[in-house]
């Protein structure tokens, strides 16, 4: 399962804003203004070209019918077909998926794959589902959208409480409709139906890039490093993990129920071996602290790799990490932002940070259109690449244009889409 949720701890200000739409659309309008770009472009972008809705009844295990809510956005396919994941999640919305949606069009762009962005959500909790009631969910879900969705029109993938598995029953629901086999539809397959070897660590290993390249301009040495991770999901764990076999002492871990601390570090193969498929662990532990603490502990490197608006004007004050890298999807506010680049904090930003997975998928699917997979090793090399380059691009945007990192990444990856739509005639 892609990341996880935690318990909201942090008492923001009154006045801040939690609207991820909403702040979206503000840091949109800042880039477009900053490179020059008249207003029609951000009239264009400031939401999705299309907006479906989707209910989908599921036979559950008790006999009786539930009828669920889900959404397909599409944001931007100036560049090339949408892409981006399906989340299961209770708290799902349509201004949640929007938002989503035009991150991924920010991520595309900033390593520079030629898509647009997309996004899905149903409202569900599948920590509560059977097997079977997620599979019905999952095909009918492929069978409301069908007619929107394909591997040259949008292509679903992983992302919160979503896995492999699911995106198997996806593939094979949408293959029965066209009546052909058809791979590149969906990425976050498992290997055996096309799946890209490292996709299921791609997010975590970009992580662990942005992570090296962060504490370089820091002169950080990672062998010495304290680090935080909020979120013990997809990218927590495997970032967890990555982290801990490189040498630097992952001191703080935790899931949706709290944290577990240990300034000497914590053993993360224990952790990962206790870890269910929903990326709970902590409740095996009576000494746990609260996601709040965790996120205010003593360390050089912060990760909050679970959901959305953990660190606001409410806690950003307290943070005492060095480095902030923020691998789940908006983990902080526009005013924790702005008080993290008061206190000289470096932010990698959600858009350039968490852009590992969106790339390996890309892999996956140039290698279902070729018919021709590729090693683990070049599938590396290649992220490796890309990242790195990411990385400095936007480093440099900030440094240069004098702003601070978020700003920096969406005006590196607005820039592409505003002018693939302008050369459209669009705008
Ligand atoms: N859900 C992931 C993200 O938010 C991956 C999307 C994809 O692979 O298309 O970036």
């Amino acid at each position: 399962m892609e990341q996880q949720s935690v318990e909201s701890g942090n008492q923001p200000d009154e006045k801040e804003n939690l609207d991820i739409l909403v702040s979206t659309q503000i840091v949109i309008k800042e880039a477009l203004k900053k490179l020059g770009y008249p207003d029609a472009v951000y009239e264009l972008l400031k939401e999705p070209l299309r907006v479906f809705t989707v209910r989908i009844p599921v036979r559950m295990d008790d006999g009786s019918v539930k009828v669920f809510t889900g959404y397909r956005a599409q944001h931007n396919d100036a560049v090339g077909p949408t892409k981006g994941g399906v989340r299961f999640h209770p708290d799902v919305t349509e201004s949640e998926v929007k938002a989503l949606s035009i991150w991924m069009s920010l991520k595309t762009g900033i390593v520079d794959l030629p898509y647009g962005g997309g996004k899905g959500g149903i409202i569900c909790d599948p920590r509560n589902m059977s097997f079977r009631e997620l599979e019905g969910l999952s095909r009918g879900y492929v069978r409301a959208i069908s007619q929107i969705v394909g591997p040259t029109k949008d292509i679903p993938a992983p992302d919160v409480y979503t896995n492999s598995q699911i995106m198997a029953w996806m593939m094979d629901e949408y293959s029965r409709i066209r009546e052909f086999d058809s791979p590149g539809f969906i990425t976050g397959k498992p290997l055996v139906l096309g799946g890209s070897r490292g996709r299921e660590t791609a997010t975590a290993k970009g992580v662990t890039i942005m992570i090296r390249e962060a504490a370089k301009k820091r002169n950080i040495d990672l062998k010495d490093a304290r680090i935080v991770i909020q979120g013990f999901g997809n990218a927590g764990s495997f970032l967890a993990k990555f982290m801990h076999d490189s040498g630097a002492k992952v001191v703080g871990i935790s899931d949706v129920y709290g944290g577990l601390y240990d300034p000497n570090g914590l053993d993360i193969d224990y952790l990962l071996d206790r870890r269910d498929s929903f990326g709970t662990v902590t409740k095996l532990f009576r000494d746990t602290i609260s996601n709040k603490e965790l996120l205010e502990l003593d360390c050089d490197i912060l990760v909050p790799a679970a959901v959305q608006n953990q660190i606001t004007t409410g806690n950003a004050h307290r943070i005492k990490a060095d480095i902030v890298v923020e691998a789940a999807n908006g983990p902080t506010t526009l005013g924790a932002t702005k008080i993290l680049q008061e206190r000289g904090i470096l932010l990698v930003p959600d858009i350039l940070a968490s852009s590992g997975g969106v790339t390996v998928s890309y892999f996956e699917w140039v290698q279902n259109n070729q018919g021709y997979y590729w090693t683990e090793e070049e599938v590396e090399k290649k992220l490796e690449e890309i990242m790195v380059q990411a990385f400095n691009n936007v480093y440099h945007t900030a440094q240069s244009r004098s702003v601070d990192m978020r700003l920096a990444a969406y005006m590196v990856g607005v820039r592409k889409m505003a002018e693939a739509s302008r050369f459209r005639g669009w705008v």
